[in-house]
């Protein structure tokens, strides 16, 4: 029998109502079955873990990340796979940073959660979780794992975790990949789109729980007076800059800033321009708004969504101190996380 591991870290998912305040509090995970009794009929033998303090999403932050991919690494050849139970708020930041720090994933490593916890009688959480647990268990003919990366399952269809963005504060269908195809679908079965899956290089998993917290994210707009950020061009405070562009990575033209960023970069600090479209990427050079960035070397970061160019940022500017390396690295697909 497949053997999946379900780590529980918090969210709306795990929550039920006090049946006397009427308010929403966490439940004890270990009684998940009690909740969804459908969990018996999986021909998957499934354990439970709870990290010790269930938060929010919205108090996520890089030592929880590394904290579950230390569990990861702790349980990895023990189970055939992994069901991340995870508030929907910063999921996709999670998995884009899973994806960085755990290269070489043989197995899958699934982020789910819900919009209405288990205990609501309309809940999306049962759904999410049992088809989470299905796909994390899903092998081959070859007797291999379908899904060797980290995804996000939402709502019958399943992202690669690092091109998946929150959509909907209130919709069930709260996530997308606006720039690449699901990896799955759930239906009556659950269709695979085989040529999205990823594949690495590596043969075994590579970990690295280096993340820096020294990165900032700046998004322009019409009228901005670049002095209100002048803080975040100096490189004693930030080590790098997402600067989230107009359409396919323009700015305008304002002196001030542009000598702020140059300065920021010949000091040692590096930016990635990505655009703030909800979908597509920068082609750094396309307008005379953008080629500004070219000549400074500001480094563009083509179509990753925002969770993942921060996450990316920080995993790389965590591990690697050659600034030519950076450089690469950023603008070079690692886990199919952006396109070339
Ligand atoms: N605020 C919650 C969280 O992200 C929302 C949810 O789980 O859907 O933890």
């Amino acid at each position: 029998m497949t053997k999946v591991l379900v780590i529980y870290t918090g969210g709306t998912i795990g929550m039920i109502k006090d049946p006397e305040t009427g308010l929403l509090n966490s439940f004890d995970f270990n009684s998940v079955y009690e909740h969804i009794p459908e969990l018996h009929r999986l021909h998957t033998e499934i354990d439970t873990m709870s990290v010790s303090n269930p938060i929010d999403s919205s108090e996520m932050t890089s030592t929880h990340w590394i904290d579950m991919a230390k569990s990861i690494k702790a349980s990895y050849h023990l189970y055939d796979g992994f069901v991340i139970l995870h508030g929907t708020d910063t999921m996709s930041y999670t998995a884009s940073a899973l994806s960085f720090m755990i290269q070489g994933l043989q197995k899958p490593v699934i982020l789910t959660g819900s919009q209405l916890p288990i205990g609501v009688i309309r809940t999306d959480g049962k759904e999410n979780l049992i088809t989470a647990i299905e796909i994390a268990a899903a092998k081959d003919s070859n007797g291999e794992s379908i899904i060797q990366e980290v995804a996000v399952y939402f709502e019958y269809s399943l992202y690669r975790g690092n091109r998946s963005s929150k959509v909907s504060s209130h919709q069930f269908e709260a996530f997308k990949s606006p720039n690449y195809s699901e990896l799955a679908i759930a239906g009556v079965n659950i269709k695979y789109k085989w040529s999205s899956l990823f594949r690495s290089k590596y043969p075994e998993p590579n970990y690295n729980f280096g993340l820096s917290n020294s990165v900032a994210l700046l998004k322009i707009y019409p009228g901005m007076d670049i002095n209100l950020y002048r803080g975040l061009f100096d490189v004693t405070n930030s080590k790098g800059i997402v600067l989230e562009t107009f359409g396919s990575g323009n700015a305008p033209s304002i002196l001030e800033m542009q000598g702020l960023m140059k300065t920021y970069i010949e000091a040692g600090g590096f930016i990635v321009n990505i655009t703030q479209c909800s979908s597509g990427g920068v082609k750094q050079g396309a307008y005379q708004t953008s080629s500004f960035f070219n000549e400074i070397g500001v480094i563009s970061g083509s179509d990753l969504t925002v969770e993942a160019a921060i996450t990316k940022l920080m995993y790389i500017l965590g591990n690697e101190s050659d600034p030519a390396k950076i450089k690469a690295f950023i603008a070079t697909p690692i886990c199919g996380e952006m396109e070339y």
